[in-house]
């Protein structure tokens, strides 16, 4: 849990920051892997596409994401009119990255017929070769919106694309990527956990492994998983996803324990923003996120074709 409140150069920080934010008229975002403090700062937290949502609704001047390139890239997508900040450049998504545009590219050429589907995290150029766009949350929907006969080109989560096959009875070309956050966790340490806390209901992302998936409970978005411990009177959970969702878990639900399906699962890029760095980014309006007009409206049309089906 943050300590900025008892920490007196923390909280300066934090006044700064406000401070700052008032001035340029922004608004800050963070998502549930983000630390605490970050969350603790925020006017919205939440999940890449809710956050982008949610922003685009303010009359905000200015957007901070505090998450990752492609998160800051659909909050442009959204909201083009507003400067998006990214405060550390360098927070990429390996997941991600697994799908470079010219190997997406070649791919669709080798698969005229397919559908393509592309996760949000995803880059900007990725979503606009795409057809649809989806979450952890809607791609079953998505999914089962398209015709049977239709092959899927899904892209760029091998486990999302397999937890979607099986679930939408679709037929699925999985993308070979994963997110080393969620793919370190092992039917092993799942065995491992349950041991130790037989009582507890194990809450699992769908980026994780088809073994480990199948000893869920419950399989669903960072969203979903949120929702499920405050809407169910069970006392204990293992959860199966990176850790600084334990960070809004904790605070929603004071009353219940949650124990990590292991302490392996940390996205480092997620934890690459500081406060320091948001306040530095406030104050010089860098590093901005521009996504270039012509992929930026044909990413936006794959994004319009997911929130009409869903
Ligand atoms: S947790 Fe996984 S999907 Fe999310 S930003 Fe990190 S690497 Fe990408």
């Amino acid at each position: 849990m943050n300590n900025t409140t008892d920490n007196p150069p923390k909280k300066n920080l934090v006044k700064e920051i406000l401070a700052w934010k008032k001035k340029r008229e922004a608004v800050i975002l963070a998502h549930v892997y983000q630390p605490g403090e970050i969350q603790d700062i925020a006017d919205f937290t939440g999940d890449s596409l809710f956050l982008s949502q949610q922003a685009a609704k303010t009359k905000a001047k200015v957007i901070v994401f505090c998450g990752v390139l492609f998160m800051a890239e659909t909050a442009f997508i959204l909201s083009p009119e507003k400067i998006v900040l990214l405060p550390e450049i360098k927070a990429g998504c390996p997941l991600a990255d697994t799908a470079p545009a010219e190997k997406v590219k070649n791919k669709i050429k080798e698969l005229p017929e397919a559908v393509v589907i592309s996760y949000v995290n995803s880059s900007a150029t990725v979503k606009s070769l795409s057809d649809y766009c989806c979450t952890s949350a809607n791609a079953v929907q998505i999914a089962q919106a398209i015709p049977s006969e239709r092959d899927i080109l899904f892209i760029p989560d091998k486990n999302l694309a397999n937890f979607t096959a099986k679930r939408s009875k679709q037929k699925i070309i999985p993308w070979q990527g994963y997110c080393p956050a969620h793919n370190i966790l092992t039917k092993e340490d799942i065995i491992k956990v349950k041991k130790l806390h037989p009582k507890a209901l194990l809450l699992v992302h769908p980026e994780c492994r088809p073994e480990v998936c199948n000893l869920a409970d419950y399989i669903g978005s960072t969203r979903g998983i949120i929702e499920f411990t405050s809407n169910n009177t069970a006392k204990e959970y293992i959860i199966g996803t990176e850790l600084g969702i334990f960070h809004p878990l904790k605070k929603n639900n004071p009353d219940k324990d949650f124990f990590p399906a292991s302490e392996n699962m940390v996205c480092r890029d997620m934890k690459l923003i500081t406060l320091e760095k948001i306040l530095c980014s406030l104050q010089n309006l860098e590093p901005r996120i521009i996504v270039p007009e012509e992929i930026r409206k044909k990413s936006l049309q794959a994004l319009n074709r997911m929130i009409e089906i869903t």
